[in-house]
């Protein structure tokens, strides 16, 4: 991992590295975010890994401009005047997904909206118009430590995860982006952030929903916020054996076993060569096929609890988990 002052030249090598799926990380007006090609399954999954989550929560969309947002997702009328009057800023907007967005399962955590935000940062703009794509970026710091305002702080937090970290010294405001559901007319105030959600309320005359403190999820998983993604089929954890006829199955590396067993509903495996980031790569478009399959239940087979598989496995366990 290199520091390296934020000339265009490391900028054109910092895109370079995004677009061959490597992690990047750069300042932003809050904080320095941890980029990834949002459109790359594997980048994403990486971002996971780097911090070390031990859950999936859907991650923020940096964008070069509107027109990009555009092509990513569904803007209503109001989400575009919240765009046009706050961005480049700290707000961002949770949307509608378009089918085609090409935009990893990932970064969404399988859910069909995703978080769109156009930093207001010379590098981070710039960046982003040279990478030519999206880019999802949390606050690059490990997993429960704080966010990281210059660029040695992400150096000293993760160190040799991250390719290259684009220096352009401390951040300005240090507080996170504030989040809007702009999907549809009721605007939901998911997340309080550097712009006071006052602020948003009078410059649009829009009336905000903000959860009530008992809907609230705990502070220390922000994640949470999100309702989850799940399928609709039952989920069997930890199956090694006795799929039921018809059972759809999820599998992680070369499973052996398989081949003695009996296996007659759809077949996924998300990594023979069980690598853990391939598989969460490619877990929400596994369960997604699996359950549009339409068999009743999913057998899963064991996933090793470290890395980004406490993650994986956090994510089957609430699928698993008998729904309210
Ligand atoms: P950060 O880790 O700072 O990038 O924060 C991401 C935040 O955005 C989390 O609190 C998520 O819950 C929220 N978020 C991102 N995408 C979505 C989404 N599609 N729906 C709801 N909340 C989202
Ligand atoms: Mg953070």
């Amino acid at each position: 991992m290199s520091v390296v002052a934020a000339t265009p030249e490391a900028i054109s090598e910092a895109a370079l590295l995004l677009q061959a799926g490597e992690l990047v990380a750069f300042p932003t007006e809050t904080v320095y975010g941890l980029g990834a090609d949002a459109t790359n399954g594997k980048a994403v999954a990486a971002i996971f890994d780097a911090k070390g989550r031990p859950h999936f929560n859907p991650l923020i969309v940096h964008v070069a401009d509107i027109t990009v947002a555009h092509r990513l997702a569904y803007l209503p009328d109001a989400a575009q005047r919240i765009c046009e009057a706050f961005w480049p800023g700290p707000l961002t907007v949770v949307l509608k997904r378009r089918p085609d967005s090409g935009l990893s399962e990932l970064v969404s955590a399988g859910l069909d909206t995703v978080a769109l935000r156009m930093p207001d940062h010379p590098i981070a703009r710039s960046l982003l118009v040279a990478a030519g794509r999206p880019l999802a970026a949390p606050s690059a710091n490990r997993s429960g430590h704080v966010s990281p305002t210059r660029a040695q702080h992400v150096a000293d937090d993760l160190g040799d995860k991250v390719a290259m970290v684009l220096d352009g010294g401390p951040t300005a405001h240090g507080i996170e982006s504030t989040i809007i559901n702009a999907a549809s007319e009721r605007h939901v105030m998911l997340r309080s952030g550097s712009i006071p959600g006052r602020t948003i309320e009078t410059t649009l005359g829009i009336k905000l929903v903000r959860p009530v403190q008992a809907d609230r999820p705990q502070v220390t998983a922000p994640g949470q916020l999100a309702s989850h993604y799940a399928p609709r089929a039952r989920v069997r954890l930890n199956v090694t054996h006795d799929f039921a006829p018809g059972e759809a199955v999820l599998a992680f590396g070369p499973f052996e076993a398989l081949r003695h067993r009996t296996v007659t509903g759809m077949f996924i495996n998300l990594s023979e060569r069980a690598d853990l980031i391939e598989a969460a790569a490619n877990l929400f478009a596994a369960l997604r096929k699996l359950d549009a399959s339409g068999a009743s239940s999913i057998a899963v087979t064991p996933i090793p609890e470290q890395g980004l598989g406490e993650a994986i496995n956090d994510r089957l366990h609430r699928a698993a988990a008998p729904r309210a």
